[in-house]
């Protein structure tokens, strides 16, 4: 048997945990239930509680109780629990423990990997942060997907029909729209948009305002934390229940001081105050589709994705613009853990149809100087909406005589104006030729399937490389061991110990690969031909940045190529 690998819908307010099991993709219930609160606290007695027990106890004590962590992901920030500081990424990692526990014990057997899914307007930052959340909690993960598209794959791969798709999820911190095409069970996105700053949340305090400027006195100044937590927390399922109740009533004994907060509200009155929400993810909405090249006429079906997108005035808004009536087939809830699941499943091979095409929803740039030798202009290396994995590459010239270095920017973003994206890295490429002006640089974006930028630049005369993964801006680069270290310490857990296992094996590829560069610089130095010298050198390059990457697979996949190699060009 394979082994297993689990899909983890990690969410902002909730997260859910799914494997293939007897052959279909299902849902692991945690504590109980199916999906399970992405809260994390420490209780009175100074132990670690995750989900609804975390969630609880929220509204008493905010201190130590932490929530919405994933809107800090990519952040480096300090998050303070229980007399300690904690990275977005271990706060995560304590929810993703939970759920590889709760998977372990329903399977029966140690897991070790995870597929992970974001929403798809995740930056690297993010991507990354989610990548070393999952490595803190034990796990290696093997693969992270946009949630719109294991959504769509959770629909998708057991379909037989063509069919366009809008994909809609709204869920309590963010929001994606996505147009899939799902054709004889092959998911492809076509293009991809969204808002990392909006959900249900922001409903919840839309309501929470309401409520509590009505309550206020003239000039009587806002309540405090604990207050204002005890109210979101009551407003939460009161507008849950307006999905189905056209009106609701709030009561709360001694809300502040000896005042009772009593308020109605009908659902008609709610949906004046969360409309311009919605009509935001419209603007999301229009430009998914015409970035597809699609017309309402053109989808098929509209699929309504986490819990927020229940709201009837989302339903009425989408009949009402797309004249589509939509589907929430799969429960809203879980589809994305199991399409997260399903992906899973075939990188563990163990389902052969199902096959995943993703696109990215930024574009990359190259900074180059403006034609008119005047300034900067950014020129666009991969276009968003590219099928993952992409390759671009193109041509460019030095601009004096004897440049001896080239710095390459790397941004974020289409735009020709620099100040429009974003920078994410930079990186110099050193010891070109001293020629004249005009010095060709091939220069390589690789974006890979997690959405990880490597980016490359090439002296054309001489085969001179220079490769980086983005080391991006303002990043920190979480140290995995004593992040790890600092959870167990919480936890009152020994260090993983199967890491000194993996520690070793980690030595041995490392040795193997410092014996081969040691072979291949020798080599090169006899002097061999150009295309053997550039092969030799692509490889030694993308050995280097999976040992700084500490990505064992990688090390070892290049490793077997350069041995290869070698053995043909050695005598
Ligand atoms: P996330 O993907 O951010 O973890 P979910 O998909 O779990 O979030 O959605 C959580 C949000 O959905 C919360 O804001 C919650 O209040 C809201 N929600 C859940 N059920 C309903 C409902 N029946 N009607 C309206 N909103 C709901
Ligand atoms: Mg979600």
């Amino acid at each position: 048997m394979s082994e297993t690998i689990i899909g983890i819908d990690l969410g902002t307010t909730n997260s859910a945990v799914a494997a293939i099991i007897d052959g279909r993709p299902q849902i692991i219930p945690v504590h109980g239930r199916d999906t399970m609160p992405s809260v994390v606290g420490i209780d009175a007695d100074g132990k670690v509680i995750v989900g609804q027990a975390a969630r609880n106890q929220l509204a008493a004590a905010p201190e130590r109780t932490v929530e919405s962590i994933k809107r800090r992901m990519g952040e480096n920030a300090k998050v303070p629990l229980g007399g300690r500081e904690f990275s977005p990424e271990e706060i995560s990692a304590f929810i993703l423990k939970e759920l590889k526990s709760a998977a372990e014990e329903k399977l029966g057997r140690p897991v070790g990997k995870a597929v992970i899914t974001v929403p798809a307007y995740f930056n690297e930052h993010q991507r990354k942060a989610t990548q070393a959340a999952g490595q803190i909690a034990g796990m290696e993960v093997v693969r992270i997907i946009n949630e719109p598209t294991a959504a769509a794959l959770a629909y998708g791969a057991d379909r037989h029909e063509n069919e366009s798709l809008l994909v809609y999820d709204l869920g309590g911190g963010t929001f994606d729209v996505s147009v899939v095409a799902v054709e004889r069970g092959v998911v492809e996105v076509k293009a991809s948009h969204g808002d990392t700053r909006l959900g249900g949340d922001d409903f919840d305090q839309l309501l929470a305002d309401e409520l509590l400027s009505a309550f206020l006195m003239d000039g009587e100044p806002a309540p405090d934390l604990i207050t204002r937590r005890r109210l979101r927390a009551l407003v939460e399922p009161a507008k849950c229940q307006l999905t189905d109740e056209p009106d609701v009533a709030f009561r709360e004994e001694y809300f502040l001081g000896d005042r009772h907060l009593q308020h109605e509200l009908r659902r008609d009155e709610y949906e004046k105050l969360i409309e311009p929400l919605i009509e935001k993810t419209f603007a999301s909405v229009h430009r998914a589709m015409s970035d597809a090249g699609l017309a309402a006429a053109d989808i098929d079906k509209i699929m309504l994705v986490g819990g927020a997108s229940r709201t009837p005035l989302i339903h009425a808004m989408l009949a009402d613009r797309l004249d589509i009536e939509p589907s929430a087939e799969i429960n809203p809830d879980l589809i994305v853990a199991l399409g997260a699941a399903i992906q899973a499943g075939i990188v563990a091979g163990e389902r052969g149809s199902g096959v995943l095409i993703d696109i990215t929803p930024h574009g990359y740039s190259t900074a180059t100087v403006a034609p008119d030798g005047y300034g900067i202009t950014c020129f666009p290396l991969i276009r968003r909406n590219t099928p993952l994995p992409a390759r671009k590459a193109d041509l460019f010239n030095t601009i004096v005589d004897s440049q001896e270095r080239a710095r390459i920017e790397v941004y974020q973003g289409e735009s020709p104006d620099p100040e429009e994206n974003s920078l994410i890295g930079d990186f110099l490429i050193d010891g070109l030729s001293l020629v004249p002006a005009g010095n060709r640089i091939r220069i390589e974006y690789h974006l890979d399937l997690n959405g990880i930028l490597r980016a490359t630049a090439l002296e054309k005369s001489t085969g001179l490389v220079k490769s980086v993964t983005i080391d991006t801006k303002g990043e920190h680069v979480v140290e995995l061991e004593a992040a790890r270290r600092n959870i167990a310490a919480l936890l009152g857990e020994e260090p993983p110990g199967a890491d000194a296992d993996a520690g070793d094996e980690h030595e041995d590829l490392l040795a193997a690969a410092n014996e081969l560069r040691k072979r291949a610089e020798a080599l090169l130095k006899t002097g061999i031909g150009e295309d053997d010298e550039n092969d030799i050198r692509q490889v030694l390059d993308a050995t280097q940045i999976a040992l700084k990457d500490g990505d064992s697979s990688a090390v070892e996949k290049h490793n077997d190529t350069l041995s290869d190699l070698l053995f043909y060009l050695e005598d």
